[in-house]
Protein backbone atom coordinates (compact mmCIF):
# COMPACT_ATOMS: atom_id res chain seq x y z
CA UNK A 1 0.00 0.00 0.00
CA UNK A 2 1.32 3.38 -0.46
CA UNK A 3 2.63 5.41 2.22
CA UNK A 4 -0.04 7.70 3.43
CA UNK A 5 0.99 10.99 3.65
CA UNK A 6 0.59 14.75 5.60
CA UNK A 7 2.27 18.13 4.48
CA UNK A 8 2.28 20.29 6.94
CA UNK A 9 2.70 23.51 4.81
CA UNK A 10 1.86 22.29 1.49
CA UNK A 11 1.91 25.84 -0.50
CA UNK A 12 4.86 26.65 0.69
CA UNK A 13 8.84 26.04 -0.97
CA UNK A 14 9.26 22.70 0.61
CA UNK A 15 5.32 22.01 0.36
CA UNK A 16 5.11 21.86 -3.17
CA UNK A 17 8.31 20.29 -3.78
CA UNK A 18 6.82 17.39 -1.85
CA UNK A 19 3.71 16.99 -4.06
CA UNK A 20 6.15 17.01 -6.84
CA UNK A 21 7.45 14.20 -4.93
CA UNK A 22 3.97 12.16 -4.29
CA UNK A 23 2.83 12.97 -7.81
CA UNK A 24 6.18 11.25 -9.31
CA UNK A 25 5.52 7.79 -7.55
CA UNK A 26 1.69 7.52 -7.04
CA UNK A 27 2.17 3.56 -6.46
CA UNK A 28 4.68 4.64 -3.29
CA UNK A 29 2.58 7.43 -2.13
CA UNK A 30 -0.28 8.94 -1.43
CA UNK A 31 -1.52 12.50 -0.19
CA UNK A 32 -3.74 12.16 2.81
CA UNK A 33 -4.00 15.51 4.35
CA UNK A 34 -2.51 18.91 3.04
CA UNK A 35 -2.35 21.50 5.84
CA UNK A 36 -1.75 25.41 4.72
CA UNK A 37 -0.99 28.90 6.63
CA UNK A 38 -3.61 31.23 4.29
CA UNK A 39 -2.85 30.64 0.98
CA UNK A 40 -6.63 29.52 0.74
CA UNK A 41 -6.98 29.48 -3.46
CA UNK A 42 -3.57 27.11 -4.00
CA UNK A 43 -4.62 24.70 -1.31
CA UNK A 44 -8.02 24.13 -2.91
CA UNK A 45 -6.05 23.73 -6.43
CA UNK A 46 -3.55 21.51 -4.90
CA UNK A 47 -6.60 19.33 -3.33
CA UNK A 48 -8.79 19.09 -6.34
CA UNK A 49 -5.54 17.36 -7.97
CA UNK A 50 -4.44 15.29 -5.30
CA UNK A 51 -7.68 14.46 -3.83
CA UNK A 52 -6.95 14.00 0.33
CA UNK A 53 -9.20 12.94 2.57
CA UNK A 54 -8.64 15.93 4.56
CA UNK A 55 -7.66 20.00 3.94
CA UNK A 56 -6.83 22.38 7.44
CA UNK A 57 -6.00 25.73 6.60
CA UNK A 58 -4.62 27.58 9.94
CA UNK A 59 -6.61 31.11 9.44
CA UNK A 60 -10.18 30.39 10.51
CA UNK A 61 -11.43 32.57 8.70
CA UNK A 62 -10.77 31.30 5.72
CA UNK A 63 -12.77 28.36 6.19
CA UNK A 64 -15.99 28.77 4.48
CA UNK A 65 -14.05 29.59 1.55
CA UNK A 66 -12.17 26.33 1.81
CA UNK A 67 -15.43 23.99 2.59
CA UNK A 68 -17.20 25.82 -0.20
CA UNK A 69 -15.04 24.62 -2.78
CA UNK A 70 -13.82 20.92 -1.45
CA UNK A 71 -16.67 19.81 0.54
CA UNK A 72 -18.46 18.34 -2.67
CA UNK A 73 -16.07 16.87 -3.69
CA UNK A 74 -16.13 14.77 -0.21
CA UNK A 75 -13.15 15.98 1.16
CA UNK A 76 -13.05 16.83 5.05
CA UNK A 77 -12.40 20.49 6.04
CA UNK A 78 -11.36 21.83 9.11
CA UNK A 79 -9.45 25.53 10.24
CA UNK A 80 -7.61 26.79 12.97
CA UNK A 81 -4.34 26.16 15.37
CA UNK A 82 -6.82 23.16 16.91
CA UNK A 83 -7.44 21.65 13.92
CA UNK A 84 -4.13 21.94 12.37
CA UNK A 85 -2.31 19.75 15.38
CA UNK A 86 -5.15 17.30 15.14
CA UNK A 87 -4.59 16.66 11.94
CA UNK A 88 -0.88 15.13 13.14
CA UNK A 89 -2.88 12.46 15.03
CA UNK A 90 -4.67 11.34 11.59
CA UNK A 91 -5.00 7.83 11.97
CA UNK A 92 -5.05 7.50 8.34
CA UNK A 93 -1.74 8.88 7.90
CA UNK A 94 2.34 7.42 7.71
CA UNK A 95 4.29 10.07 7.56
CA UNK A 96 3.76 13.80 8.61
CA UNK A 97 6.38 16.04 6.13
CA UNK A 98 6.83 19.50 8.57
CA UNK A 99 7.21 21.91 5.61
CA UNK A 100 6.76 25.10 7.55
CA UNK A 101 8.62 27.33 8.17
CA UNK A 102 9.27 28.94 12.11
CA UNK A 103 7.90 28.58 15.38
CA UNK A 104 4.68 27.50 14.68
CA UNK A 105 5.85 24.21 13.62
CA UNK A 106 7.04 23.41 17.18
CA UNK A 107 3.17 22.29 18.50
CA UNK A 108 2.14 19.95 15.53
CA UNK A 109 5.40 18.26 15.19
CA UNK A 110 5.34 17.20 18.97
CA UNK A 111 1.82 16.16 18.41
CA UNK A 112 3.28 13.99 15.35
CA UNK A 113 6.09 12.55 17.41
CA UNK A 114 3.22 11.49 20.36
CA UNK A 115 1.24 10.05 17.75
CA UNK A 116 4.52 7.91 16.92
CA UNK A 117 4.46 9.23 13.32
CA UNK A 118 7.85 8.87 10.93
CA UNK A 119 8.56 12.20 9.93
CA UNK A 120 9.89 14.24 7.23
CA UNK A 121 11.71 17.00 9.29
CA UNK A 122 11.68 20.00 6.96
CA UNK A 123 10.65 22.49 10.02
CA UNK A 124 14.14 23.43 11.36
CA UNK A 125 12.74 25.77 14.25
CA UNK A 126 11.58 22.41 16.04
CA UNK A 127 15.06 21.08 17.01
CA UNK A 128 16.27 25.02 17.24
CA UNK A 129 13.34 26.21 19.53
CA UNK A 130 12.86 22.92 21.83
CA UNK A 131 16.05 20.51 20.87
CA UNK A 132 16.12 19.26 24.65
CA UNK A 133 12.54 18.40 25.24
CA UNK A 134 12.00 17.25 21.35
CA UNK A 135 14.89 14.77 21.60
CA UNK A 136 13.40 13.40 24.66
CA UNK A 137 10.04 12.80 23.43
CA UNK A 138 11.73 11.24 20.38
CA UNK A 139 13.72 8.78 22.60
CA UNK A 140 10.33 7.73 24.00
CA UNK A 141 8.40 7.38 21.20
CA UNK A 142 8.69 4.62 17.93
CA UNK A 143 8.60 7.62 15.96
CA UNK A 144 11.36 8.27 13.65
CA UNK A 145 12.95 11.45 11.90
CA UNK A 146 14.24 11.55 8.38
CA UNK A 147 16.07 15.26 8.02
CA UNK A 148 14.92 17.29 4.64
CA UNK A 149 17.09 20.41 5.43
CA UNK A 150 19.66 19.28 2.24
CA UNK A 151 22.61 19.95 4.78
CA UNK A 152 21.11 17.87 7.48
CA UNK A 153 20.19 15.13 4.71
CA UNK A 154 23.74 15.09 3.56
CA UNK A 155 24.73 14.22 7.06
CA UNK A 156 22.37 11.51 7.79
CA UNK A 157 23.36 10.29 3.87
CA UNK A 158 26.81 9.94 4.48
CA UNK A 159 26.28 8.37 8.35
CA UNK A 160 24.86 5.35 7.12
CA UNK A 161 26.82 2.27 8.07
CA UNK A 162 29.32 4.17 10.47
CA UNK A 163 29.14 4.14 14.27
CA UNK A 164 28.23 7.17 16.87
CA UNK A 165 31.73 6.76 18.26
CA UNK A 166 33.88 6.91 14.75
CA UNK A 167 32.20 10.48 14.04
CA UNK A 168 34.70 13.39 14.57
CA UNK A 169 33.44 16.34 12.93
CA UNK A 170 30.25 17.59 10.91
CA UNK A 171 31.31 20.61 8.39
CA UNK A 172 27.65 21.83 7.41
CA UNK A 173 28.22 23.69 3.93
CA UNK A 174 26.92 27.39 3.71
CA UNK A 175 26.99 29.45 0.24
CA UNK A 176 27.68 32.37 1.66
CA UNK A 177 24.42 34.28 0.63
CA UNK A 178 23.98 36.76 -1.57
CA UNK A 179 26.49 39.17 0.76
CA UNK A 180 29.26 36.95 1.21
CA UNK A 181 31.79 39.65 -0.56
CA UNK A 182 30.53 42.47 1.10
CA UNK A 183 32.27 45.06 3.28
CA UNK A 184 30.81 45.61 6.94
CA UNK A 185 30.24 48.97 5.77
CA UNK A 186 28.26 48.06 2.38
CA UNK A 187 26.09 46.01 4.90
CA UNK A 188 24.71 48.31 6.42
CA UNK A 189 23.16 50.03 3.77
CA UNK A 190 21.81 46.62 1.83
CA UNK A 191 18.21 46.65 0.92
CA UNK A 192 15.17 43.93 1.05
CA UNK A 193 15.42 43.03 -2.37
CA UNK A 194 19.10 42.49 -2.43
CA UNK A 195 18.78 40.23 0.84
CA UNK A 196 16.08 38.22 -1.13
CA UNK A 197 18.24 37.19 -4.06
CA UNK A 198 20.20 34.18 -2.80
CA UNK A 199 23.09 33.14 -5.88
CA UNK A 200 21.77 29.59 -5.28
CA UNK A 201 18.80 28.53 -4.03
CA UNK A 202 15.29 29.35 -4.77
CA UNK A 203 13.76 29.37 -1.11
CA UNK A 204 11.23 31.43 1.15
CA UNK A 205 11.72 35.13 2.31
CA UNK A 206 12.22 33.95 6.12
CA UNK A 207 14.75 31.29 5.13
CA UNK A 208 16.21 33.76 2.45
CA UNK A 209 16.87 36.51 4.77
CA UNK A 210 18.15 33.76 7.38
CA UNK A 211 20.61 32.63 4.48
CA UNK A 212 21.80 36.41 4.32
CA UNK A 213 22.52 37.05 7.93
CA UNK A 214 24.20 33.57 8.30
CA UNK A 215 21.60 32.74 10.68
CA UNK A 216 20.20 30.02 9.07
CA UNK A 217 23.63 28.80 9.32
CA UNK A 218 23.37 28.90 13.13
CA UNK A 219 19.85 27.57 13.08
CA UNK A 220 21.57 24.22 10.75
CA UNK A 221 23.99 23.61 13.43
CA UNK A 222 21.85 23.67 16.21
CA UNK A 223 19.57 21.67 14.32
CA UNK A 224 22.39 19.04 14.00
CA UNK A 225 23.40 19.46 17.01
CA UNK A 226 20.43 17.88 18.63
CA UNK A 227 19.76 15.50 15.69
CA UNK A 228 22.61 13.52 15.02
CA UNK A 229 23.35 14.27 19.04
CA UNK A 230 26.96 15.27 18.16
CA UNK A 231 28.35 18.26 21.01
CA UNK A 232 28.44 21.96 19.19
CA UNK A 233 32.02 22.84 19.13
CA UNK A 234 32.15 19.49 16.88
CA UNK A 235 29.92 21.00 14.25
CA UNK A 236 31.72 23.51 11.94
CA UNK A 237 30.17 26.10 8.86
CA UNK A 238 32.41 26.27 5.89
CA UNK A 239 31.67 28.72 2.77
CA UNK A 240 31.29 27.04 -0.14
CA UNK A 241 29.70 28.92 -2.81
CA UNK A 242 29.09 26.80 -5.73
CA UNK A 243 26.31 24.46 -3.18
CA UNK A 244 27.20 21.03 -4.71
CA UNK A 245 28.65 19.67 -1.42
CA UNK A 246 25.31 19.36 0.98
CA UNK A 247 27.65 18.78 4.00
CA UNK A 248 30.75 16.67 5.51
CA UNK A 249 31.43 14.06 7.74
CA UNK A 250 35.10 13.98 9.31
CA UNK A 251 35.39 10.69 11.07
CA UNK A 252 38.59 9.60 13.78
CA UNK A 253 40.62 8.14 11.31
CA UNK A 254 40.44 11.27 9.27
CA UNK A 255 38.25 10.16 6.49
CA UNK A 256 36.14 12.61 5.11
CA UNK A 257 32.97 11.23 3.17
CA UNK A 258 30.65 14.29 1.38
CA UNK A 259 27.28 13.71 -0.25
CA UNK A 260 26.88 15.74 -3.58
CA UNK A 261 24.06 17.00 -5.54
CA UNK A 262 22.44 19.91 -7.80
CA UNK A 263 21.03 22.48 -4.78
CA UNK A 264 17.84 20.72 -6.00
CA UNK A 265 15.46 20.28 -2.70
CA UNK A 266 13.46 16.91 -4.81
CA UNK A 267 16.56 14.75 -3.84
CA UNK A 268 16.43 15.27 0.13
CA UNK A 269 12.61 15.29 0.34
CA UNK A 270 12.56 11.76 -1.83
CA UNK A 271 15.33 10.02 0.26
CA UNK A 272 13.15 11.14 3.64
CA UNK A 273 9.97 10.08 2.00
CA UNK A 274 11.48 6.78 0.63
CA UNK A 275 12.57 6.52 4.22
CA UNK A 276 16.38 6.71 3.72
CA UNK A 277 16.14 4.65 0.42
CA UNK A 278 16.98 5.96 -2.95
CA UNK A 279 14.57 5.95 -6.11
CA UNK A 280 14.88 6.22 -9.93
CA UNK A 281 14.97 9.90 -10.34
CA UNK A 282 14.15 11.66 -13.61
CA UNK A 283 15.29 15.22 -11.88
CA UNK A 284 18.68 17.09 -13.87
CA UNK A 285 21.39 15.17 -12.09
CA UNK A 286 24.99 16.13 -11.74
CA UNK A 287 27.36 16.14 -13.97
CA UNK A 288 30.79 16.20 -11.92
CA UNK A 289 33.15 17.14 -15.28
CA UNK A 290 31.32 20.19 -14.62
CA UNK A 291 32.92 21.65 -12.30
CA UNK A 292 36.29 22.14 -12.29
CA UNK A 293 36.83 23.81 -8.87
CA UNK A 294 34.54 23.68 -6.21
CA UNK A 295 36.37 26.07 -3.37
CA UNK A 296 35.82 26.16 0.19
CA UNK A 297 36.90 29.13 3.05
CA UNK A 298 36.19 30.01 6.72
CA UNK A 299 33.19 31.99 7.89
CA UNK A 300 33.92 35.73 8.65
CA UNK A 301 32.14 35.74 11.91
CA UNK A 302 32.49 39.65 12.25
CA UNK A 303 30.76 40.63 8.88
CA UNK A 304 28.35 37.79 9.84
CA UNK A 305 27.91 37.58 13.98
CA UNK A 306 24.69 35.77 13.71
CA UNK A 307 26.84 32.63 13.35
CA UNK A 308 28.13 33.20 16.17
CA UNK A 309 24.77 32.24 18.09
CA UNK A 310 24.82 28.70 17.53
CA UNK A 311 27.40 28.83 19.57
CA UNK A 312 26.37 31.05 22.14
CA UNK A 313 23.27 28.84 22.39
CA UNK A 314 24.64 25.59 22.43
CA UNK A 315 26.87 26.84 25.85
CA UNK A 316 23.56 27.77 27.28
CA UNK A 317 21.36 25.39 26.81
CA UNK A 318 17.81 25.29 28.17
CA UNK A 319 15.16 28.63 26.50
CA UNK A 320 18.34 30.76 24.86
CA UNK A 321 17.71 28.94 21.39
CA UNK A 322 13.92 29.56 21.64
CA UNK A 323 14.84 33.25 22.51
CA UNK A 324 16.92 33.96 19.31
CA UNK A 325 14.52 32.24 17.36
CA UNK A 326 11.87 34.28 18.25
CA UNK A 327 13.47 37.54 18.34
CA UNK A 328 14.84 36.70 14.77
CA UNK A 329 11.28 35.86 13.47
CA UNK A 330 10.45 39.59 14.79
CA UNK A 331 13.81 41.37 13.08
CA UNK A 332 13.17 39.21 9.51
CA UNK A 333 10.16 40.78 9.60
CA UNK A 334 10.82 44.14 10.64
CA UNK A 335 13.28 43.97 8.21
CA UNK A 336 11.37 42.91 4.98
CA UNK A 337 8.97 45.46 6.16
CA UNK A 338 11.80 47.85 6.27
CA UNK A 339 11.52 48.86 9.81
CA UNK A 340 15.07 48.25 10.69
CA UNK A 341 18.19 47.89 8.47
CA UNK A 342 19.72 44.66 7.71
CA UNK A 343 22.99 45.28 10.06
CA UNK A 344 19.94 45.74 13.08
CA UNK A 345 19.28 41.90 13.12
CA UNK A 346 21.99 40.78 15.01
CA UNK A 347 21.84 43.37 17.83
CA UNK A 348 17.95 43.12 18.35
CA UNK A 349 18.44 39.42 19.01
CA UNK A 350 21.53 40.07 21.69
CA UNK A 351 19.10 42.73 23.33
CA UNK A 352 16.29 40.13 23.58
CA UNK A 353 18.47 37.57 25.06
CA UNK A 354 19.36 40.33 27.61
CA UNK A 355 15.88 41.04 28.62
CA UNK A 356 14.42 37.21 29.05
CA UNK A 357 15.21 35.02 31.86
CA UNK A 358 17.07 32.03 31.39
CA UNK A 359 15.59 28.48 32.25
CA UNK A 360 18.03 25.90 32.02
CA UNK A 361 15.46 22.55 31.20
CA UNK A 362 12.24 24.40 30.08
CA UNK A 363 9.07 22.29 30.03
CA UNK A 364 6.68 22.57 26.50
CA UNK A 365 4.84 25.09 28.56
CA UNK A 366 8.32 27.25 29.67
CA UNK A 367 8.89 27.49 25.89
CA UNK A 368 5.49 29.07 24.91
CA UNK A 369 6.12 31.64 26.90
CA UNK A 370 9.81 32.16 26.41
CA UNK A 371 8.52 32.47 22.81
CA UNK A 372 5.41 34.96 23.58
CA UNK A 373 7.97 37.15 25.71
CA UNK A 374 10.88 37.30 23.78
CA UNK A 375 8.54 38.08 20.77
CA UNK A 376 7.33 40.92 22.55
CA UNK A 377 10.57 42.20 24.25
CA UNK A 378 11.50 42.43 20.18
CA UNK A 379 8.98 44.32 18.90
CA UNK A 380 9.11 46.80 21.78
CA UNK A 381 13.44 47.00 20.46
CA UNK A 382 11.93 47.29 17.00
CA UNK A 383 8.86 50.09 18.14
CA UNK A 384 12.54 52.09 19.46
CA UNK A 385 14.85 51.74 16.76
CA UNK A 386 12.69 52.02 13.84
CA UNK A 387 13.80 53.66 10.70
MG1 LIG B 1 19.65 24.09 4.70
Amino acid sequence: MAQRIAVLGSTGSIGTQTLDVIERYPDLFTARVLIAGSKVDMLIEQCRNFRPRRAVIAREDLYATLSEALSPLGIECAAGADAVADAMDDPDVDTVVTATVGYSGLLPTIRAIKAGKRIGLANKETLVVAGQLVTGLLAESPSTVVPIDSEHSAIYQCLVGETPESVDKLIITASGGPFRRYSARQLETVTVEQALHHPRWNMGAKITIDSATMMNKAFEIIEARWLFGIPGERITAVIHPQAIVHSMVQFVDGAVKAQLGLPDMHLPIRYALADATRLESDCPKLTVADYSRLTFSQPDPHKFPCLTLARYALDRPGNTACIINAANEIAVDAFLHGRIGFTSIYPLIMATVDRIDHIDSPSLDDYIATDSEARAAAREWVADHSL
